[in-house]
């Protein structure tokens, strides 16, 4: 057993610095500190028979971006005196490893609504109490905590973006500073047997040779994701203006929209701290749009999407999911067919970017794309289910409860769908079938 007592900072999402409510926890009044990353199998193992490069539930540019992420986390430990301790195996069986073999009397992690993460910090909790290891797990993924807000509406989530706006009000620390800047952190404990490594590279996780080309312009990392947000709130009357759908969706190289999402869906940014950002830039300009449309509106859809979540069972499901419209689907076969030339076609350029721009996707889910009305024809013969899959793996914004919710309402199964359906019904008229 390692000597001296010490804290576990177990990083998952929030990959970052700056507002980690867990990190700043886990460094307090601690002789050691263990900031730890665990390469999980379940999402990293290479997977040589997918239709493009990944692993079963990943693509390859969302891997890159993650270990991208990583290297840049592990600097800035470097940086305060600490460094990234990079372990491999089945998390909560890893964890526990640690926990037992290490002097730790406090573990620290995100709090995390995924039903996956939620399974693995049960046992992992389990473990922890039984030892006597205080655990804390802060809400700091989202604005609110989708408990509270599930909570204050009587034990159910809100459906209509209206009520979650009137329910969840302000956010309780929007007026106080945030913890951006962490001067240094104490130093990590002696680790004993367990094998730690550096952050690996893509060759070394199993992929081999990976071609240059083909990957995404959006490097992952906290130190991106601040610059990117910096760039985006500097030209202020952009920010106090936007108003989404307008826009040009197909604007790539300046997107309409921030493109901060991968660094929001890895915690590389801090939705809290860019929702501080775009206040301060409210309070600066005579008028600015409001939500839905602006980009505070932006941040609340995806806190509406995370609450609905974690309130229904079943939520990336049709079977056993209340909210979502029991539908037939009039020809599976049919419907995969389409579905698999969507997924090999339409969709190679994501495959090679892993990211669209939000109006892009809806057109390509909804079939407006002028080349082709695949995707609308997917959704009357397959279930919402397969294209959400395919999103899944592919985005590197990839974000269980976001993704499950904009397929639900845009397919017409759930949310604001009479809306919906009147608008696709519109556009099913001009198609040229
Ligand atoms: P901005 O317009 O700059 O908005 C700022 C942030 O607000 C985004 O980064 C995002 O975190 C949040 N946001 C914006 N739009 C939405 C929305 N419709 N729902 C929830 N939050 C939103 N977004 C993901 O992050 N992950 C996904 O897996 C995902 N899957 C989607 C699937 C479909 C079928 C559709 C139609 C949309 C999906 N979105 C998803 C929502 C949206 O397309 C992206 O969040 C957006 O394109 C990201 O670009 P941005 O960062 O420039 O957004």
């Amino acid at each position: 057993m390692a000597s001296g007592s010490g804290s576990l900072m177990w990083f998952r999402k929030g990959l970052r610095i700056h507002d980690n409510p867990a990190l700043e926890d886990a460094a307090k009044g601690t002789r050691f500190l263990y900031p730890v990353f665990v390469i999980d199998p379940h999402y990293m193992e290479p997977d040589p028979n997918s239709f493009s490069p990944g692993s079963p539930r990943a693509g390859l540019n969302r891997i890159r971006f993650l270990l991208e992420s990583l290297v840049d986390l592990d600097l800035s430990l470097k940086k305060l005196g600490s460094r990234l301790l990079v372990l491999k195996g089945e998390p909560s069986e890893v964890l526990i490893r640690c926990l037992k073999e290490w002097d730790v009397t406090k573990l620290c992690f995100e709090y995390d609504t995924e039903p996956y993460y939620q399974a693995l910090d049960v046992k992992v909790k389990t473990y922890a109490s039984n030892a006597g290891i205080e655990v804390f797990s802060p809400v700091s993924h989202t604005l609110f905590n989708p408990a509270d807000i599930i909570h204050k509406n009587g034990g159910r989530p809100p459906l209509t973006y209206q009520s979650f706006v009137r329910l969840a009000g302000q956010p309780s620390w929007a007026s106080s500073p945030l913890s951006i800047t962490v001067s240094s952190l104490p130093h990590v404990g002696d680790v004993g047997s367990c094998e730690i490594s550096e952050v690996p590279t893509i060759e070394e996780l199993g992929y081999g040779e990976s071609p240059q080309d083909g990957f995404s312009p959006f490097r992952g990392g906290e130190s991106e994701a601040l610059k990117r947000l910096r760039k985006s709130i500097a030209d202020k009357v952009w920010v106090a203006t936007f108003e989404k759908p307008k826009g040009n969706p197909s604007a790539f190289l300046k997107p309409a929209t921030t493109v901060l999402s991968p660094y929001l869906k890895f915690g590389c940014l801090s939705c809290r701290y860019f929702y501080q950002c775009l206040q301060d830039v409210y309070r600066n300009v005579k008028r600015h749009t409001s939500p839905p449309v602006s980009l505070v509106g932006q941040l609340l859809w995806r806190d509406f999407f995370y609450t609905v979540a974690l309130g229904t069972p079943n939520f990336d499901q049709m079977r056993g999911n209340r909210i979502c419209k029991q539908m037939t689907y009039w020809c599976r076969y049919l419907g995969m067919t389409m579905m698999n030339c969507w997924r090999l076609g339409g969709m190679l350029g994501q495959d090679t970017l892993g990211l669209m721009l939000s109006w892009f996707r809806s057109a390509l889910q909804v079939g407006l794309d002028a080349s082709s009305s695949t995707p609308l024809c997917c959704m009357f013969f397959n279930s919402w289910r397969s294209g959400r899959d395919v999103f899944e793996r592919l985005l590197i914004d990839s974000d269980w409860a976001i993704n499950n919710g904009n397929w639900l309402w845009l397919s017409c199964s759930s949310f604001f769908y009479q809306v919906t359906a009147r608008y696709l019904s519109a556009q099913i008229l001009e198609l040229p079938f």
